[in-house]
């Protein structure tokens, strides 16, 4: 097994690392590091949670660090990384890691997205900064009152690249790419590859090595899967019954709608389950507050929407629980990754309607699993049937929910059996393929990243909304 000594760090990161309690790296910095440390560019096949972060801002340290210097001049602090995110929180995050990474080194790092005052990060931009991490709207904001001078840039990282796509970020990424030296090393990370992700890698890499690791969450059996069949009007009830029935102290709820998270985190509330929404109608300092007052347990529940969660660094999360499914499997795979991480276990728990069958099974299909069912009594695609208050509406979309019911329970008694074996297809290389190391300059080792077609856009999902930073 690699560890850090193996990969050539400089004893200031090798100090920070210490710091951070990593004791060795994870799959995808064992491979990208070295890599990125040869100058090459990489082209890499990661989501959050692997710690890819790491594996980009490590060596990237590395390589500056000859330049750093503690002068006050700006014109010895030009911009020669800059990494960009699709949302405010990921850079938050990616800024912070560049600073715990970099911390006994003097290059200056700083952050800018949108939602928040201009001039603090103009000032920052002024002053000089060699790292600079940022969302591209706010980026292009910048370059506008020609506050920005990346004519210097040596290492580009575009983090995330699908979600750029999905978020229709990738005309502005373009905009920014075009603003950089032509004589640059690309770093692009991205858990998935649609044509479109191609064919930005290749108009943008050059001569790549492929570095890729499965989303360890989405095979790893340190997540328990667990699908709660429910009539959509009983979720909310189960989701209490399963909070207090298991005493579960703190949980991630993902809703598919921002009018959905709101109202479901004001019910909670209303339940006594003491609840906080974070999604992209709220200030960036709402979100940050109703972070903090999960991470430090105040909040027990976080009810949020899937652009609002991504690349959210919560530690220890032992639940995650879907209040409805996401349009896309891929989601799917990203919000199960924020629990089991750092070799804990978790439970990733869907309370799933009978319209949600669907969706069900193209997840299932693409983490190749067949999630366990089981009925809590009383809940079940009969409890509706149970209750004579039920309004006509309610009574027909009851009906045509039990004539459903069967395929998602394996009939209404039966506790957890298993749907059908999905459908065998070809191996995907994401979620099959065993971790490979991709050796510098040996294209035998370099693993092509085979695209992967995406059921639907995230686009959707957020309702035309495009420029969420
Ligand atoms: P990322 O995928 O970059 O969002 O990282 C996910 C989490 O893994 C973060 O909390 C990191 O601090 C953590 N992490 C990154 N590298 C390591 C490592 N080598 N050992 C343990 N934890 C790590």
């Amino acid at each position: 097994m690699t560890t850090f000594a193996d990969l050539s760090l400089i004893p200031e990161l090798q100090r920070a690392i210490a710091d951070q309690g990593y004791t060795a790296p994870t799959p995808i910095q064992a491979q990208a590091i070295p890599v990125v440390l040869a100058g090459r560019d990489v082209m890499g096949g990661a989501q959050t949670g692997t710690g890819k972060t790491a594996a980009f801002a490590l060596p990237i340290l590395q390589r500056l660090a000859p330049h750093a210097n503690t002068s006050m001049s700006p014109a010895r602090h030009p911009v020669r990384a800059l990494i960009l995110t699709p949302t405010r929180e990921l850079a938050a995050q990616v800024e912070e890691s560049f600073r715990a990474y970099g911390k006994y080194l003097p290059l200056r790092t700083t952050v800018v997205f949108g939602g928040v005052p201009m001039d603090p990060q103009t000032a920052a931009l002024r002053s000089g900064v060699e790292i600079l991490v940022a969302t591209p709207g706010r980026l292009l904001d910048h370059a506008q009152q020609k506050m920005l001078n990346l004519q210097q840039v040596e290492v580009f990282v575009l983090d995330e690249a699908d979600r750029m796509l999905d978020m229709g970020f990738i005309p502005d990424v373009k905009r920014i790419i075009a603003m950089l030296p032509p004589k640059r090393q690309n770093l692009l990370f991205s858990a998935t590859f649609p044509d479109e992700i191609r064919k930005l890698c290749a108009s943008l890499l050059s001569n790549p090595v492929t570095v890729q690791v499965a989303p360890k969450h989405a095979t790893a059996d340190l997540v328990e899967h667990r699908v709660y069949p429910v009539p959509r009007e009983r979720k909310r009830d189960l989701l209490v019954h399963l909070i207090r029935s298991r005493d579960i102290r703190q949980v991630l709820v993902f809703c598919a709608t921002r009018l959905g998270a709101n109202r479901l985190a004001y019910q909670l509330n209303r339940d006594g389950v003491h609840a906080a929404a974070i999604h992209g109608d709220k200030s960036q300092q709402e979100r940050i507050e109703a972070l903090e007052a999960f991470k430090a347990g105040k909040v027990g529940v976080l009810v949020a929407t899937d652009v609002a969660a991504r690349g959210l660094d919560i530690e220890d999360l032992p639940f995650v629980v879907n209040f409805e499914l996401p349009n896309t499997p891929e989601d799917y795979v990203h919000r199960i990754g924020r629990t089991g991480r750092a070799g804990k276990t978790g439970q990733a728990v869907s309370l799933v309607s009978p319209d949600e069958h669907e969706k069900l099974a193209e997840i299932e299909k693409t983490i190749r699993k067949e999630i366990p069912r089981e009925i809590v009594a009383g809940f079940g695609p009969d409890a509706a049937r149970a209750s004579s208050l039920m309004p006509e509406r309610t009574e027909r979309r009851r009906d045509r929910r039990d004539r459903e019911a069967p395929r998602l329970t394996g009939g209404a008694a039966a506790p957890a059996k298993p749907s059908p074996k999905p459908p065998a297809k070809p191996a995907d290389p994401i979620f099959s393929q065993p971790y490979q190391a991709a050796e510098p300059g040996a294209p035998a080792g370099a693993k092509p990243v085979e695209p992967r077609k995406r059921e639907r856009q995230v686009a959707a999902l957020l309702g035309g909304l495009r420029r969420q930073e």
